[in-house]
């Protein structure tokens, strides 16, 4: 069966190889056994059921969440020259009625459909007696309370297992904690499943997490070195999303901005403009999430830290899903935290939910203090346990140098302890700075012993050092108290006896090099008619630019430079449809460049 399926991977696809994991998943529904798929975003899960629905006999249904998720997809499915569909409510009667008859004749293979109209009584009587080769559940985590994303219509979905009795199922999902596993197995009824769980590393993001001073102008900085590039930056309020993307535009950046607060209409019309590569940077909220299928997004920015691991791993993972480097910038601050902990607090959440809310966020706070491996500590939240290093974040790409900082433990204690654990950090890095500012004289802390005994160390290297004192228990944050700085039962020993203090040495981190002089680049130019010529396509067809060449395939052209049409069949991503439909046009425009 492997052979067929190879060969169809090369002749829709242009593909040479199977990813790792899509090659069993493959053989496997084509066996008939049912299959959970967790793979990281861009893994390549898409492939693992359209490949079998293009090699089975009858028609495959995929459940979807999302509209514009399925619109896409069936437009990236007819660029390859597959009979797909979907039907759903935006749909007008004549367009439903080509689907259905398409599904009469037997000439659809894969029916797109929202699992509510799907569910629907007419929608399951219609189905019931055509031939069904293959179900996929696409966004499976969608079952579990426990996500951010649940669905109750997905709880549903089971009783299709007595509709089509015996058609095997796969499940797929990036969504990768083990209670939402769980509940996949059991909510879908998948029986005896093969279950496929892939590495989560994503080895083309680079991570990078820094403290979030100035952020503003870091960003800025950072993006106008990505020129022509798309990205993302999330804000954690609606106004900072419209705040950024103005500050972007001023510069000249092509930037706009989206949040739930806006009508159906604007957003959908941002995020059209952005899959066609019209606006670079989109700022927006974490509405901005699970419809974005733009496989060259080349950076995620977290303008504020995120409210947990998972839902930071699930953003990042917007970037580089067509495998090309990406970056991925995580600004963190303790007044974030605050504010995330005022979210949870007032959220309508039973406690017992807050609680685990609470945890999650010590945990990424726990990731964007640590002097280790970052993506180590990601895999490991999600139960990949290893301790091989990645060698893609900032802690492995310029690890930290560890001191003996007593003194500096002792310095901070002690100010914390003589301002009568009252201080907030901003007052007790002026206490050791000796800032004579109002506060600090009207409190009286320009008396205290410490005052001035830290004036070797500059503001972030304190900032810097006394989350450190924190993550080791040293010091704790009262944040029912203004989050004023107290001492634990572990600041006694430091401040009275000789224990060693490790601490990492503090280094000025900086989001990105400005790069002054532009290199000019052949290949780039190449690249850049190539891409012109896709947006033209893209607004022509009325479809996304990725759905008719990828990056990835516009740079193999440009490096490549192919002159003839049977040579295309060399390059990754270029399959037999699109090798007919774009083929003449692609060589001719290199042809043309070559001279
Ligand atoms: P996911 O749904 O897991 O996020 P997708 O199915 O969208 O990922 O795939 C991500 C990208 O990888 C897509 O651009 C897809 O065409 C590409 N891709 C998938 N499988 C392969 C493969 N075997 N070889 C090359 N590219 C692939």
């Amino acid at each position: 069966m492997s052979h067929a399926a190879r060969q169809k991977l090369l002749e829709v696809y242009g593909y040479h190889t199977f990813r790792a994991g899509q090659e069993e998943i493959v053989d496997s529904l084509m066996e008939g056994r049912d299959n959970l798929v967790i793979m990281p975003t861009g893994g390549g899960k898409s492939l693992c059921y359209q490949l079998p629905a293009m090699l089975l006999p009858h028609l495959t249904i995929v459940i979807s969440p999302l509209i514009a998720l399925m619109e896409d997809q069936v437009a990236a499915l007819l660029q390859l020259g597959a009979k797909a569909g979907t039907l759903h409510s935006g749909k007008s009667y004549e367009e439903k009625m080509v689907i259905e008859s398409a599904i009469n004749e037997g000439s659809l293979k894969m029916l797109y459909i929202a699992p509510e109209t799907m569910l629907q009584e007419r929608m399951i009587s219609y189905l019931k007696d055509k031939k069904i080769s293959l179900i996929a559940i696409d966004e499976a985590h969608c079952v579990s309370v426990w996500g951010n994303d649940f669905r109750p219509e997905y709880t549903a979905l089971k009783k299709l297992k007595e509709v089509f009795p015996g058609t095997p199922w796969v499940a797929l999902t990036a969504t990768a904690d083990k209670a939402t596993q769980d509940e996949m197995l059991n909510k879908l009824g998948l029986e005896n499943p093969n279950i496929t769980l892939s590495s989560f590393e994503r080895e083309n993001i680079t991570i990078t997490c820094l403290p979030g001073q100035k952020r503003v102008d870091q960003i800025k900085r950072f993006i106008l070195t990505k020129e022509g590039q798309s990205g993302i930056v999330y804000c954690l309020s609606r106004k900072s999303t419209e705040k950024m993307s103005a500050k972007l535009t001023e510069i000249g950046i092509k930037a706009a901005y989206y949040h739930a607060g806006m009508d159906a209409l604007s957003r959908s019309r941002i995020q059209e403009r952005f899959q066609n590569d019209e606006i670079d940077v989109i700022c927006a909220t974490i509405a901005f999430g699970m419809g974005i299928d733009k496989s060259n997004v080349r950076y995620v920015i977290h303008f504020n830290l995120p409210k947990n691991v998972e839902s930071y791993y699930q953003e990042i993972g917007r970037a580089g899903r067509d495998g090309l480097p990406s970056e991925a910038l995580l600004f963190y601050s303790w007044a974030d935290v605050m504010q995330l902990r005022r979210f949870i607090d007032e959220g309508e959440a039973a406690a017992e939910f807050k609680k685990v809310q609470h945890s999650k966020l010590d945990r990424i706070w726990d990731l964007v203090s640590s002097f280790s491996c970052r993506t180590n500590f990601i895999l490991n939240y999600f139960g990949e346990y290893r301790s091989k290093t990645c060698k893609h974040c900032d802690n492995c790409l310029q690890p930290p140098e560890s001191f003996d900082g007593k003194v500096i433990a002792q310095k901070a204690l002690s100010a914390i302890a003589r301002c009568n654990q009252s201080a907030s950090l901003s007052q007790i890095m002026d206490v050791l700075k000796g800032s004579y500012k109002e506060d600090i004289r009207a409190l009286g802390f320009t008396e205290v012993k410490t005052f001035g005994a830290g004036r070797d160390l500059s503001y972030p290297e304190w900032r810097e050092y006394i989350t450190q004192l924190v993550n080791l228990g040293l010091v704790s944050i009262d944040y029912t108290m203004n989050s004023h700085l107290n001492l634990t039962p572990l600041s006694k020993e430091v401040l009275t006896g000789d224990v060693p203090v490790s601490l990492f040495a503090f280094q000025k981190k900086k989001a990105a090099p400005v790069k002054i002089k532009k290199v000019i680049d052949l290949e780039d130019d190449l690249f850049e008619i190539l891409r012109k010529w896709r947006a033209g396509q893209a607004r022509k067809q009325g479809i996304p630019a990725y759905t008719i060449l990828h990056d990835k395939t516009l740079k193999e052209l440009s490096s490549v430079k192919p002159t003839r049409i049977e040579l295309l069949t060399e390059i990754d991503g270029i399959g037999k449809a699109k090798k007919e439909k774009y083929g003449a046009a692609i060589v001719e425009m290199i042809a043309n460049y070559k001279k």
